[in-house]
C-alpha cells in the first residue's frame, strides 16, 4: 500500500545563520528511512505522467518502487539507464517545473519528492556502488567539444555503445557550469568529480586545456580520424547592460565572479587568485545565477548583499527554493528596480549604483509583464561591488573557425532536427550553445539525443 502522507518529507538543511558563513552544502540529503518512506508515496501510476515531464525520460515509478522496497542498487540501475549525472540532477534540476509538476500526488497535496529521492540513490551509489565495466571498443573515434552536462552526457552514451570518445575541454577541469558556475554549497565539486570518474571508467578520455577553434579546429579533428563531433560549448559569454560605469573596478560579470569563487576557490585563504572582499554588494538580475552570486558574496563576508531586479518577486526566473534560501540567509530583494548608472570614486572603485523604480505593464513576447520606468523615481544604492547577472550568450570562437556552421542572430548554433544535427555534416550540437542559457537537464537531454543520432548515422 502506498504511503498516503500529503506532504513531501522535508529536506534536512544547515541552519540559515550557520550556512551563510560557510561554503558547505546547504541541503544535507535524506536518510535511508526517510528516502524509503518518501518513495512509498508513489502510486505507480499506469500512464506515468511524471516521466513525460522528464527531459531524459527516467522511469520514475520504477526507481521509486526499488527504493521503497529497499533495493538501492536496482534503483540506481534504473536511473543510470537514462541519466549520466543523477547526483547532479537530484541537486539542481528544477523538478518543480518538470517531473514533480506532473505528479498526480501534487493534485491534492505535494508531489512525490522525486529529485530528493534521486539524489539519495545517486549518493548511495557513490558510497556503495561497484565500478562500471568498460564496454568493448568498436574502434570508431568520436569527439565531444565541451565537458559540461550536454557534452558529458553525449560522451557517456557513446562510450556505453563502444565508441572511443575524446572530450576536448577549454578549462583545466571538466564539468562546465557545474564546476565554474554553480557554487559548492549547492553542488559540491567532489560530487561532480565522482560523476566524471564514472565516465572515465566507461573509457571516456577527457583532454583539458584544449580550446577548440584555437588549439585545433573542427576540420582538424576530422583530419585526425574523428567520425562525428558533438559541440556542447555552452553559453559562457557574459552580457552587460551598456550603462555608464560598467568598467569601474569592482564591477564583475556573474561569470567572472562565480568562476573566481568556485573554480579558483577564491573563498579559501590560500587561493592563488583571491577576490577583493567587499562590504556592500549589489547583484543585478533575478535568475539562479544572480542568487548564486549573491549567496557567494554573503559567504565571502559582505555585510549587505542586495538583488536588484526589474520585475517583481512573482516573475523571478530563479528556482523558488533558491529564492527562499537566499531570503532566509538575509539577502535583500530590491524588486521593481532597474540600474541606470554605476558611480566610482577618484581611484575608479565602485561606490554606488543609480536606480529607477519600475511598474509592470502589459505582458511582452516572453509572456511576462513588461517593466516600465516610473519617471522621477531615481535613487542611489551605496555599494563597493556590482555583479551583473543578466544573461549570457554562446562564445563565438567555434562558429568563427568552422566554415558552414550556421548560427542565429543570438550566436546560437542552428540545428536542423531534434537530434541536434547542425548545418555541417557529421557535426551535432546541443545544450546552451544551441538554446542559449537554459538548464542542466535540457542540456543532458540534448547530449543524449545527439549520441543516439550519431550512433544511428554510423550504423547506416
Ligand atoms: C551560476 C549558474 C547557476 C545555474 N543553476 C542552475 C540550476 O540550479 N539548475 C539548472 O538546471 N541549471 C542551472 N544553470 C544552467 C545550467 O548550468 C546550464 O544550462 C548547463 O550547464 C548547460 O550545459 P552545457 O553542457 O550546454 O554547457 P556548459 O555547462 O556551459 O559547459 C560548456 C563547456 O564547454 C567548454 N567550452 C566552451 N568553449 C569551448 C571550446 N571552444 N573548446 C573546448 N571547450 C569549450 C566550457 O569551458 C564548458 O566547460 C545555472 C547556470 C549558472 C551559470
Ligand atoms: S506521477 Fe507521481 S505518483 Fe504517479 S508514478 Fe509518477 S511519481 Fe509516482
Amino acid at each position: 500500500m502506498p504511503n498516503m502522507r500529503m506532504e513531501k518529507a522535508p529536506m534536512p538543511m544547515q541552519e540559515a545563520k550557520e550556512r551563510s558563513g560557510n561554503f558547505q552544502e546547504v541541503a544535507l540529503g535524506y536518510s535511508v528511512e526517510v528516502a524509503r518512506d518518501e518513495a512509498a508515496r508513489c502510486l505507480n501510476c499506469k500512464h506515468k505522467p511524471c516521466v513525460s515531464g522528464c527531459p531524459v525520460q527516467i522511469d520514475i515509478p520504477a526507481f521509486l518502487k526499488e527504493v521503497a522496497s529497499g533495493n538501492e542498487k536496482g534503483a540506481y540501475a534504473v536511473l543510470s539507464k537514462s541519466s549520466a549525472l543523477p547526483a547532479v540532477c537530484g541537486r539542481v534540476c528544477p523538478q518543480e517545473n518538470q517531473c514533480e509538476a506532473k505528479c498526480v500526488r501534487g493534485i491534492k497535496g505535494e508531489a512525490v519528492a522525486i529529485g530528493r529521492v534521486e539524489r539519495y540513490v545517486a549518493d548511495w551509489h557513490m558510497q556503495n556502488g561497484e565500478p562500471l565495466e568498460k564496454p568493448l571498443s568498436n574502434g570508431i573515434k568520436m569527439a565531444v567539444i565541451g565537458a559540461g552536462p550536454s557534452g558529458l552526457t553525449c560522451a557517456g552514451d557513446l562510450a556505453r555503445l563502444g565508441y572511443d570518445v575524446t572530450v576536448f575541454e577549454a578549462l583545466h577541469i571538466a564539468g562546465g557550469v557545474l564546476v565554474y558556475g554553480i557554487p559548492e554549497f549547492r553542488l559540491p565539486k567532489s560530487i561532480v568529480q565522482k560523476e566524471i570518474d564514472t565516465l572515465k571508467q566507461l573509457g571516456v578520455t577527457i583532454n583539458t586545456d584544449m580550446v577548440i577553434g584555437k588549439v585545433l579546429t573542427i576540420d582538424e579533428l576530422f583530419e585526425q580520424g574523428f567520425k562525428s563531433i558533438f559541440i556542447g560549448t555552452g553559453a559562457g559569454l557574459p552580457r552587460f547592460m551598456g550603462i555608464p560605469g560598467e568598467s569601474l573596478k569592482g564591477v564583475y560579470s556573474a561569470n567572472e565572479f562565480l568562476t573566481r569563487v568556485n573554480l579558483m576557490k577564491a573563498y579559501k585563504s590560500n587561493s592563488h587568485t583571491p577576490i577583493k572582499m567587499s562590504k556592500k554588494v549589489a547583484v543585478v538580475g533575478g535568475g539562479n545565477v544572480a542568487m548564486d552570486a549573491a549567496r557567494c558574496a554573503l559567504r565571502l563576508g559582505a555585510e549587505e548583499v542586495s538583488i536588484i531586479y526589474r520585475r517583481s518577486m512573482a516573475e523571478m526566473p530563479a528556482r523558488k527554493e533558491e529564492v527562499e534560501h537566499a531570503e532566509e540567509e538575509g539577502i535583500l530583494f530590491r524588486v521593481l528596480t532597474n540600474p541606470t548608472a554605476i558611480f566610482g570614486d577618484e581611484q575608479g572603485n565602485v561606490c554606488g549604483i543609480r536606480c529607477v523604480k519600475m511598474t509592470l505593464g502589459e505582458a511582452d513576447a516572453s509572456g511576462r509583464r513588461r517593466p516600465l520606468v516610473e519617471e522621477g523615481s531615481d535613487f542611489t544604492v551605496e555599494c563597493d561591488c556590482v555583479v551583473m547577472a543578466i544573461g549570457t550568450s554562446p562564445n563565438p570562437l567555434i562558429r568563427q573557425t568552422t566554415a558552414g556552421l550556421d548560427t542565429n542572430r543570438h550566436g546560437c548554433i542552428i540545428t536542423k532536427n531534434e537530434a541536434g544535427l547542425t548545418t555541417r555534416n557529421h557535426v551535432y550540437a546541443g545544450g546552451d550553445a544551441v538554446t542559449g542559457a537554459a538548464t542542466v537537464i535540457l542540456a543532458m537531454g540534448a547530449g543524449k539525443a545527439a549520441a543516439k543520432a550519431m550512433h544511428e548515422e554510423m550504423q547506416a
